[in-house]
């Protein structure tokens, strides 16, 4: 008998007809044979309402009572699917964070999540009944009730899937895959069958927001399978896995873009030790997040110029910031465009094979689109282009690395 955890997200849930509808896929699991432990977010929205509730009452809630309020949503779901479980006589009952235990540590708010008491769930699975659990919640060392952060409910299946040694752990959501790039653009992507867990982090981050990160890296962690799928459509998924479950590693698995950028360009720097720490100093205490960072010698050959982007939201507070260190560090202008996106090519496969990042750069180049700034990983290439030329490039780098569907 395998075993699988289940866990349904927010708008798998959101409704009577949706929690009955979630009933049939556990009860369909156990009835191929398999033991199920199944994991639920809050109806879609509520979490929101809930947080709004606590902002009405207070500026600055005390994070233990925030907990309080905001894990309720997920108490609601647990109880209405064993209801729904039981009308079609599956045997069920729900679990809170705290009678499991699911122990945290006392970051309220954004705990982690520190080990899973199975007792219980394993007592139920061996008595032929579904434990349905929470997401997002736990206890705290302290003994009070915490919370993961918004979309926590993903790791704490992931984190169950692990405690359990479960054989997979199947995250039922509103999408029924992992795409090579957004379908919404590329017509021609495919839904990928398996991915690596560190082609998920890195799609992940590029905004390919289907898993939280932090459930892929525990899934990375502990070696947990975990395989993203629709609840509203039968069709397979695709699995998270190790490298080596997948047998032929295409060169590049996916191709990602990120809007949410936004360059900037100071001309004329100063060249001497400490300047690049005299820049990313402030803003690093400014909390602002640099990303891709280029340097090089300026047309003067004496200075240097230095471009780096930001998110785009940040862009204004940075050029303040760098105003105001204007008076100890020489720099001549300072120039900002909103008008970037980052495209990423993404691909365990790169690891071994030369020339992937030149065909990367001959397609833009044949496209005639100029790239502004480049940086490279292990696995992943950017580039910075203009955001003209967003669909062009995405269009024309699924062609180029074989990715189109025919
Ligand atoms: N209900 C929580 C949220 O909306 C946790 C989750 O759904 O993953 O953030
Ligand atoms: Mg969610």
């Amino acid at each position: 008998m395998a075993i699988i955890v289940q866990k349904f997200g927010g708008t798998s849930v959101g409704d009577i007809e949706r929690i009955r509808n979630v009933a049939t896929k556990v009860k369909r699991e156990l009835d191929n044979g398999n033991q199920v432990a199944v994991v639920v977010s809050a109806m879609a929205g509520m979490t929101d309402q809930l947080v709004g509730y606590t902002r009405e009452m207070s500026n600055r809630p005390d994070p233990r009572e925030y907990d309080v309020v905001v894990s309720t949503g997920e108490q609601i779901t647990i109880g209405l699917l064993c209801m729904a479980l039981h009308n079609i006589d599956v045997p069920a009952r729900s679990w809170t964070g705290w009678q499991l235990p699911v122990r945290t540590d006392d970051a309220h708010a954004k705990a982690r999540i520190q080990d899973i008491g199975t007792e219980k769930v394993l007592a139920d699975m061996a008595a032929g009944r579904v434990a349905v659990v929470p997401g997002f919640q736990g206890v705290s060392d302290d003994g009070r009730i915490a919370t993961l952060g918004r979309g926590g409910s993903d790791t704490s299946a992931v984190a169950l899937a692990a405690a359990l040694h479960a054989d997979r752990c199947d995250i039922y959501t509103d999408v029924d895959g992992v795409y090579t790039c957004d379908p919404r653009i590329v017509t021609r992507a495919h839904k990928l069958d398996r991915i690596t867990y560190e082609e998920m982090l890195e799609m992940a981050s590029q905004g390919a927001k289907v898993l939280q990160t932090r459930a892929v890296e525990m899934g990375m962690k502990h070696h947990v399978r975990i395989q993203v799928l629709s609840s509203f459509e039968d069709t397979p998924g695709t699995l998270v896995v190790d490298e080596d479950e997948i047998v032929e590693q295409e060169i590049v698995s996916g191709i990602t873009y990120s809007r949410d950028e936004a360059k900037i360009v100071l001309s004329h720097v100063a060249d001497r030790p400490g300047i690049a720490a005299g820049i990313f100093g402030p803003l690093a205490e400014a909390n602002i997040i640099v990303d891709m960072i280029v340097q090089n010698v300026s047309e003067d050959g004496a200075t240097t110029d230095l471009t780096f982007t930001v998110p785009r939201g940040d862009m204004d507070r940075a050029v303040e910031v760098l105003e105001q260190i204007r008076g100890d560090i020489e720099i001549g202008d300072i120039i900002s465009d909103p008008g970037v996106v980052k495209v990423s090519v993404i691909g365990v496969g790169m690891r071994s094979h030369a020339g992937v990042a030149q065909r990367m750069f001959q397609t833009l180049a044949d496209k005639g689109i100029n790239i502004q700034v480049i940086s490279t990983s292990e696995i992943k290439i950017s580039v910075l282009i203009s955001e003209d030329y967003t669909e062009l490039a995405l269009r024309a780098l699924h062609s180029a690395y074989g990715l189109d569907a025919e």
